[in-house]
């Protein structure tokens, strides 16, 4: 098969549009410049009509111009609904409206049905799917013995496998904006995969990651990267956010040269900004 070109309308202004810009603005120069791929951002597909040679969408910008473009195929990638037709969720007293499901896995109509996995709505990935489904059980104990349940609180852990996961978005806990919505102080660092020579050795020279640790205890809260690896960083990240590891506590000692320098920055500039403080 050969090349295929792709034309990407998103209603979002950028693609990660849940995290810090810089972010976004980097897959978008990433399916431009290195894939040839054109984005349509801040559009909305408003009309399809099929052709000749297959289909054309005109699309709407924010501005309220609209603008037309084609192809012979057209993919819809419009997220996912659970498909819950068919269950007579009726029949056990059960709404599926929003809230439906609680923390718990309870259901807020029936707190003896407990609901795991994508069916529940909440984030609908396999490893949620699973951690649910062991909490639900435990859950579903205390119920039976008469003792309270407890909220599932994971703390987040996504990647997106973008650009061919050979640059894939990797974020673990907080990113700067959840942080200090949830009433932290936080201290920050960024780096481009550039500023290590390693990225560019191994011919993966793009992409950033970005570091968000408490002002005051220097506790790790996050870790968002768009760069090689950003995958297995994420579970070194969760180690250390989930273990609660503050920078001071983690050695500021990669092989050099190896990619995860690119951490050890990181934890160098933030671990300098709170000292100075
Ligand atoms: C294209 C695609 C790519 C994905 N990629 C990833 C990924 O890379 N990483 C990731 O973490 N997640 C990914 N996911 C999501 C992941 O597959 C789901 O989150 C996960 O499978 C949810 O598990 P589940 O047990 O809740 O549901 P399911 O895996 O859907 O299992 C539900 C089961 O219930 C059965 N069932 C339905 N109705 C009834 C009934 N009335 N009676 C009896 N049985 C019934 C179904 O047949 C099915 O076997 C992807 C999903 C899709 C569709």
């Amino acid at each position: 098969m050969g090349d295929v070109d792709l034309t990407v309308i998103d209603r979002n202004d950028r693609p990660l549009s849940a995290v810090d810009p810089a972010f976004g603005s980097a897959v978008k120069s990433l399916y431009e410049d290195e894939f040839g791929i054109e984005l349509i951002t801040g559009a909305s597909a408003d009309r399809i009509d099929t052709t000749e040679d297959g289909v054309e969408v005109t699309y709407r910008d924010q501005t309220g111009e609209t603008g037309v473009t084609a192809g012979e195929q057209l993919y819809v990638f419009a997220g996912r609904t659970p498909n819950l037709d068919g269950l007579s969720l009726e029949a056990a007293g059960l709404e599926d409206r929003a809230g439906w499901v609680t923390d718990t896995m309870a259901t807020a109509d029936n707190p003896r049905i407990f609901v795991v996995g994508d069916a529940n709505g909440r984030e609908p990935i396999l490893h949620i799917a699973k951690e649910e489904g062991y909490h639900a059980a435990e859950n579903i104990v205390a119920t039976a013995n008469g003792a309270s349940t407890a909220p599932y609180e994971p703390i987040i852990h996504r990647i997106v496998f973008s650009g061919l996961s050979v640059y894939p978005f990797a974020r673990v806990g907080h990113s700067e904006s959840s942080a200090k919505a949830a009433g932290f102080d936080v201290v920050t660092a960024t780096r481009q995969a550039s500023d290590d020579g390693v990225f560019k050795v191994k011919a993966v020279p793009l992409g950033l990651a970005k570091l968000v640790v408490d002002a005051y205890s220097g506790q790790i809260l996050g870790y968002l990267g768009l760069h090689h690896h950003a995958d297995v960083f994420a579970k070194l990240a969760q180690v250390m956010i989930e273990t609660g590891l503050t920078v001071e506590e983690i050695p500021d000692r990669a092989y050099h040269p190896t990619t995860p320098e690119l951490l050890d920055g990181l934890l160098r500039e933030t671990k300098a900004t709170i000292e100075n403080r």
